[in-house]
């Protein structure tokens, strides 16, 4: 854990400052939560506040409280640039450097000459004036709450933050059962039911609100689905006909590579989604126990992430693509066979 700056953070924001709060590019449901989260929090601090998004989001987060609030860079840029011309703070949630926001916004933010502070739990973050990181997390939105507990303020959690933290705590755990989920995590969430967050709608909200198309689209990529059992792999693969044979709308194939780690006895999942716009492949990996996808992911496929869930991207076809990944497979035999003992 990285702790860094915090006493004079707290003595910086002890006057109302003009803060921006930024997500990653590709925005999930923890990015949105504690940006939003944090800005209900400062807003009832006093503070001028407005959350920044390198991009669009999915439709199943748009109903998080402050979310009709949010700039995004690439659309409403002047009113971004604008924003952060008059800031006197940057806070950055959910992500460990700033390419993770994407080439545009990166460049604008190298610029910036004020302060950083980070709260984030990906692995090796960049250094900033004020931090703090802590990859044993399973959320952002947990290191939120615990940022508002270090301040002495949890009794201003009202609704509005119990939702939003409420709802990446949720998301980035799968709804409470990745290993990072631990008893200080439900103690949490208890707290946050009890500060009016409404679990079951929450749930609802971001579970069911499928469209038909994209339950076709996870039809197809359940049919696509490939297993290499003496590696303990599954793979998913998306071409982009495919996607627009179903209509595909960003999130759409959120959690589908789950679907290939619920098989039994797999304990390395990975979903490959052509994007031809972008000329790349997008790659998701996840794994039980101790094989890092980190790891992979860094080495591999130019990305990142944690240890049980990372990714990344491949300039090659989809067809190299997954040449490449499943000639890798060979050299991990021993590590995947022993990551898991079920
Ligand atoms: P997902 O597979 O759901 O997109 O992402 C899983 C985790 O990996 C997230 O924590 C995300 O931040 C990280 N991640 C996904 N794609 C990339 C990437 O291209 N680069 C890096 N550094 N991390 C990524
Ligand atoms: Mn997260």
């Amino acid at each position: 854990m990285i702790l860094k700056g915090f006493k004079d953070l707290q003595d910086y924001l002890s006057a109302p400052k003009n803060i921006v709060i930024i997500g990653h590019r590709n925005p999930d449901g923890d990015a949105i939560g504690s940006t939003l989260g944090l800005k209900h929090y400062f807003d009832k601090k006093g503070h001028t506040t407005q959350v920044l998004m390198p991009n669009e989001y999915p439709d199943f987060l748009h109903w998080v409280p402050g979310s009709e609030t949010v700039y995004r860079f690439d659309r409403q840029n002047n009113q971004s640039v604008k924003a952060l011309a008059k800031s006197d703070i940057i806070f950055l949630l959910d992500f460990n450097a700033l390419h993770r926001v994407g080439d545009d916004m990166k460049k604008t933010l190298e610029r910036y000459e004020n302060d950083f502070a980070l709260i984030d739990h990906h692995q090796q973050p960049d250094d900033f004036k004020y931090m703090y990181s802590d990859t044993s997390m399973c959320s952002t939105c947990q290191m939120v709450y615990n940022f508002i507990e270090m301040l002495d303020d949890v009794a201003l959690i009202d609704k509005n933050i119990a939702t939003c933290l409420y709802t990446g705590i949720m998301t980035d755990t799968g709804s409470f059962r990745f290993r990072s989920t631990t008893s200080k995590t439900h103690r949490i969430i208890a707290d946050l039911i009890d500060r009016g967050a409404e679990n079951d709608r929450i749930h609802s909200n971001v579970h069911d609100a499928n469209s038909y198309d994209r339950l076709l689209l996870l039809g197809q990529a359940l049919s696509n689905l490939k297993i290499y059992p003496e590696y303990k792999t599954a793979l998913i693969t998306l071409s982009q006909e495919e996607k627009d044979n179903f209509n595909y709308q960003k999130g759409d194939t959120e959690g589908v590579v789950n679907y290939a780690l619920s098989l039994k006895n797999i304990i390395f999942a990975a979903i490959f989604i052509e994007d031809k716009e972008q000329g790349i492949v997008k790659i998701s990996l996840r794994s039980k126990g101790s094989f890092s996808v980190n790891q992979f992911a860094r080495k591999y496929f130019n990305g990142g992430g944690h240890d049980n869930a990372a990714g990344g991207k491949s300039n090659l076809s989809m067809e190299e693509t997954l040449t490449k990944f499943t000639s890798l497979l060979p050299n991990y035999k021993n590590e995947l066979n022993q990551s898991y003992e079920a």
